[in-house]
């Protein structure tokens, strides 16, 4: 496990590219990018969510830092989102600050940004979590731009993936029952996330995600569920990544923000977190980001990387995987 905190001046946004193998992925011969690439890309979405912060609210900012990294292609989300066993693209992603508002979406096919879809939800309708065909189609009403094909390395690694699942061989997905369902329907013919405190003392979460390769169609993971993937209250925001049924079981956003209620430190909070997952779902299943009223950060996972960092008034950190 790994944990990094700090204490800050605010403004501050801390951005994660998704809690997981990052050393399988960087060894796949299909993942056209590097370590550098990852980096930078992070880098960049800190700035750019960083950019909103200095003049606007933070619930902007996280939207702003994840829309960045959903349009690029190079983790799971918005347009390199990871596909369902069907070979779909089906991706959740939420919104929430401490004022209150929050907005997710689920299983989402047709827009390129869903984070601004969750934010839609959250600024435009009366309901909280929107999924399927009624969320595409607020998408399509509200004029947000269309998800275009995704990237090369995307349909070699379902294809991999697949071939590798209907061979018996052993992949990294924890999947046990996918396959009989698949056989059954005919089918066999890098989440990210962003927290922030603006100056006015108001924090906010954003995450969006693909979910887990060849998941079943319709499958919600922790990304869209309050309290599960994401949460935000007077006191801290908080984003989860890795495995969503683990997440999600142990409800672990809004866990961590109990802890923190009971006057636990930030660190020690992300830690518990961690291990509360970790007794529902073994090693390897967890990271989150947060960051409390009081400008701590905390990043941490479980995982063997977490491509992630923040920036605020007087200093900035990236993780080195
Ligand atoms: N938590 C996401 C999910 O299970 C996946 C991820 O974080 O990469 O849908």
């Amino acid at each position: 496990m790994r944990i990094i905190t700090s204490r800050v001046e605010p403004p501050v946004i801390v951005v994660h590219g998704g809690a997981g193998s990052w050393k399988r992925v960087f060894n796949d011969p299909d993942y056209p990018y590097s370590l550098q690439d990852i980096s930078g890309l992070i880098k960049k979405s800190i700035e750019e969510g960083y950019r909103v912060l200095e003049s606007k609210e933070a619930l902007l900012a996280v939207v702003e830092s994840v829309k960045v990294l959903e349009d690029s292609g190079m983790l799971n989300a918005g347009i390199g989102s990871a596909l369902n066993i069907a070979g779909e693209a089906e991706m959740d992603a939420a919104v929430m600050d401490s004022k209150g508002r929050v907005g997710a979406v689920g299983a989402v096919k047709y827009p390129r940004n869903p984070v601004q879809l969750a934010l839609l939800v959250a600024l435009e309708t009366d309901h909280v979590v929107i999924v399927g065909k009624g969320a595409d189609m607020l998408a399509e009403k509200y004029g947000l731009e269309q998800r275009g094909v995704p990237p090369d390395h995307i349909f070699k690694r379902y294809n991999r993936l697949l071939s590798d699942l209907i061979q018996g061989k052993e992949t990294e997905l924890r999947w046990k029952k996918i396959l009989k369902l698949a056989k059954l329907y005919g089918y066999i013919a890098d989440t990210v996330g962003a927290v922030a405190l603006d100056e006015n003392g108001t924090l906010a979460v954003a995450a969006s995600t693909g979910g887990i390769w060849l998941k079943h169609p319709g499958r919600l993971g922790d990304t869209p569920i309050i309290g599960a993937g994401f949460y935000a209250n007077e006191k801290v925001a908080v984003a989860a990544t890795g495995y969503g049924e683990v997440i999600t079981k142990s409800l672990a956003s809004r866990t961590l923000a109990e802890y923190i209620d009971r006057d636990m430190d930030l660190r020690e909070a992300c830690k518990q977190t961690i291990l509360r997952a970790e007794e529902i779902g073994g090693k390897r299943v967890i990271g989150v980001i947060a960051v409390t009223s009081e400008a701590e950060v905390c990043l941490a996972y479980d995982t063997d990387g977490m491509p992630s960092g923040y920036k605020a008034k007087d200093k900035e950190y990236l993780i080195e995987l």
